[in-house]
């Protein structure tokens, strides 16, 4: 038997190796991984973070091109050369100002007029200049205002030009307002904003800047609805530049919004679009302001060949201003250099709404710091580096959106990675825990076998002695009384009696084992199979003086192998003969109950230990007893496989000391079927 165990032993040894090398590599792995994956997740948190930065970089690139696009050629005339720029400067919020410059310098557009020039004009006609002058001397010396007005009416018809025209109203609104009648003064005016607005006086001011406060200072509610679209109409025209902006503007611009909130107007809408007029003229008095010195200076240099080509011939002219969060583009191929004014802030903005981290592994927060901080570079994952080349010193900082999202990571992982490695040694364990059981269980089996075959030779024996013992007697003649004979031969068939019981169980432990058992049922009276059990015990239980009592109810009739379930009776009650004591008293019962039937053996012997009342039914299974009492240790397996064939159960109780108590259930259904 030893040398069975042997290659298990070495097998099992070989998985539990195999089984605690492979554990280990994977937990060593499982470490390992844990470790990589950070490494891993930060290398691709940072290609993440430089791709984004270059998107953002390339994005910048790409939307500086979008403006300067339609403008690879020079738009000719002028006019339509502004109106383009103005588009593509309302179509991005990101261009502040667009502008047209003279080769030398100053700003075409926005239309500044930084010097009052006196412009050459036309001459006006004799009876003009006679009639005018007649009028002012009327209208300052003599305080005669009527004679002013007809004077100045008669120089307006005599007006031969623009120039004389607008002169004339100028003075006619002036002597209107004089004489308080407010709805002339109105109407000259209006000639004056929309025939007139390039005109300008003698000393060089247009007349709409003598105009536009009269018409504010005749306002009142009866006229003012009247006087609205003239304003408005005014500050479009100097938005576009056909009337130029100058000192004077941002006064007039400031009783502009003064009047526009003292008075309540019907159109809300002229009045928001008053407003913005009034913010954008604004600014581009404000640009002209910063601008106009570093315009000669940059066109001083002619080509701009130093400076960074944005493309379509536009160059960043940026540094000049020393100022990040605008850039100055300007194309200085055409006659009249162009360029545009760009808000860094409001062009990353725009950029930020593009879906620049599409296809991105992870989520990240992009701002827009100036200077360099040396404190954030490589810290918890900030990516931070110089956004383009064209804004100096403007920085691209790109973090995680969660800050946190590496240490989770890694937390879940090694949680999974936990579990999975606890599993994994408890199903190691487990694993080698039921190996170790099962070598075990093999090792006891096999020295249950090894019992087996000595008690089972010490069985036959005894019988197979005394058969032999009793037959030679009887050959040689040594017994010579007829009841001696008799006596003797009874010996000889009970012994064989025995001797059958003991190879029947053997035969059937066999044919249990290969699954070939057997089984004819019949309707059969169970008292009676009950008795014949008795009956064929009847001999040894007289011998050692056994008293046996019954109980059997004569009707119980059941579906059963009666020769199965003799011998299975016979085992027990040859158990109670075996394993009794001193006192020798034997119960065997048959009750009939409602849902079942009951078969008792009861003896009054050794009794069985409380923790092996289910191993007695195991194969070869023997207690250890002082009184060593031979056996087979199948009896009772052959009565549980009996039982259970018969669809029933076998269960016993017991006390040490006590004696035992059998109990066969047989279901109902055995009888009915
Ligand atoms: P054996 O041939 O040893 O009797 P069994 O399978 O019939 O084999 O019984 C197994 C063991 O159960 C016995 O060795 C015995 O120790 C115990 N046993 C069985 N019946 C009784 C009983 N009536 N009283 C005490 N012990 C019993």
């Amino acid at each position: 038997m030893n040398h069975k165990s042997k290659p298990a032993s070495r097998l099992s040894i070989i998985f539990i190796l195999a089984v605690v090398i492979s554990g280990s590599i994977l937990t060593w792995f499982s470490i390992n991984n844990i470790s990589n994956l950070k490494e891993l997740t930060e290398n691709r948190i940072l290609e993440e973070q430089r791709e984004l930065a270059s998107r953002i970089s390339n994005a910048v690139q790409s939307k500086i091109e979008t403006i300067t696009v339609g403008y690879k050629n020079e738009i000719n005339p002028l006019g339509l050369m502004r109106d383009s720029l103005i588009k593509t400067a309302d179509s991005h919020s990101f261009v502040t100002m667009p502008f047209i410059l003279k080769t030398e310098g100053p700003f075409l557009y926005p239309n500044y007029k930084w010097t009052i020039e006196n412009p050459t004009k036309a001459k006006s006609s004799n009876r003009f200049n006679l009639a005018f002058r007649k009028g002012e001397e009327a209208e300052f010396a003599k305080n005669n205002l009527r004679s002013a007005k007809k004077q100045y009416l008669s120089c307006l018809s005599y007006s031969t030009g623009k120039y004389d025209s607008a002169k004339a109203l100028n003075a006619l609104g002036r002597i209107s307002v004089k004489l308080n009648e407010y709805e002339n003064a109105i109407g000259h005016y209006k000639l004056i904003v929309l025939n007139h607005f390039q005109e300008t006086s003698g000393d060089g001011l247009p007349y709409v800047y003598f105009a536009l406060p009269q018409l504010l200072k005749v306002s009142n509610p009866e006229n003012h609805e009247k006087i609205l679209p003239l304003v408005e109409l005014c500050l479009e025209k100097m938005e576009m530049g056909s009337i130029p902006l100058n000192f004077s503007t941002e006064e007039l611009l400031t009783q502009v919004i003064k009047w526009i909130q003292e008075n309540t107007f019907k159109s809300s809408k002229k009045v928001e679009h008053i407003n913005q007029l009034e913010k954008n003229i604004n600014d581009q008095l404000q640009f002209v302001n910063e601008y106009r010195n570093e315009m000669s200076e940059i066109l001083k240099e002619g080509s701009l060949g130093n400076h960074l080509n944005v493309g379509n011939d536009f160059k960043v002219v940026n540094y000049f201003s020393g100022n990040n969060q605008k850039l100055l583009l300007v194309n200085t191929n055409f006659e009249n250099p162009v360029g545009f004014l760009i808000d860094a802030n409001k062009l990353f903005d725009t950029l930020l709404t593009t879906a620049l981290q599409a296809g991105f592994g992870f989520d990240y927060n992009i701002e827009f710091p100036t200077g360099y901080n040396p404190n954030t570079s490589g810290q918890n994952l900030i990516y931070s580096s110089q956004l383009n080349p064209y804004f100096p010193g403007q920085m691209i900082q790109i973090k995680l959106k969660d800050e946190n999202l590496i240490n989770d990571l890694i937390k879940r992982r090694s949680w999974i990675y936990g579990i999975a490695t606890s599993l994994l040694l408890v199903a190691m364990i487990l694993g080698v825990v039921l190996i170790l059981r099962d070598i075990a269980r093999e090792k006891h089996l096999a020295s249950l076998r090894s019992d087996f075959i000595s008690n089972v030779t010490h069985e036959l024996k005894t019988p197979l002695t005394s058969i032999y013992m009793f037959a030679e007697s009887l050959l040689l003649g040594r017994v010579k009384s007829a009841n001696a004979k008799k006596e003797y031969l009874s010996i000889i068939l009970k012994e064989s009696l025995r001797l059958k019981r003991m190879v029947n169980n053997i035969l059937e432990f066999s044919k249990m084992e290969k699954g070939k058992s057997e089984y004819h049922f019949i309707n059969s009276n169970l008292a009676a199979v009950i008795r014949s059990a008795i009956q064929d015990m009847s001999y040894w239980f007289q011998k050692g003086g056994f008293e046996i009592v019954t109980d059997l109810d004569e009707k119980i009739e059941a579906e059963i192998d009666p020769e199965k379930m003799k011998q299975a009776i016979g085992n027990l009650l040859s158990n109670a003969y075996k394993y009794s004591t001193k006192t020798k008293k034997v119960f065997i019962r048959l009750i009939n109950k409602t849902d079942h039937i009951g078969i008792e053996v009861e003896d009054k012997g050794l009794g069985i230990p409380e923790d092996q009342l289910t191993q007695i039914f195991e194969k070869f299974h023997r207690i250890d007893q002082k009184e060593s009492i031979s056996g087979t240790g199948l009896g009772l397996t052959v009565v549980k496989e009996i039982i259970e064939s018969h669809k029933g159960k076998i269960f016993v109780t017991s006390k040490i000391g006590k004696g035992s108590k059998f109990t066969i259930i047989l279901n109902r259904q055995i009888e009915e079927a």
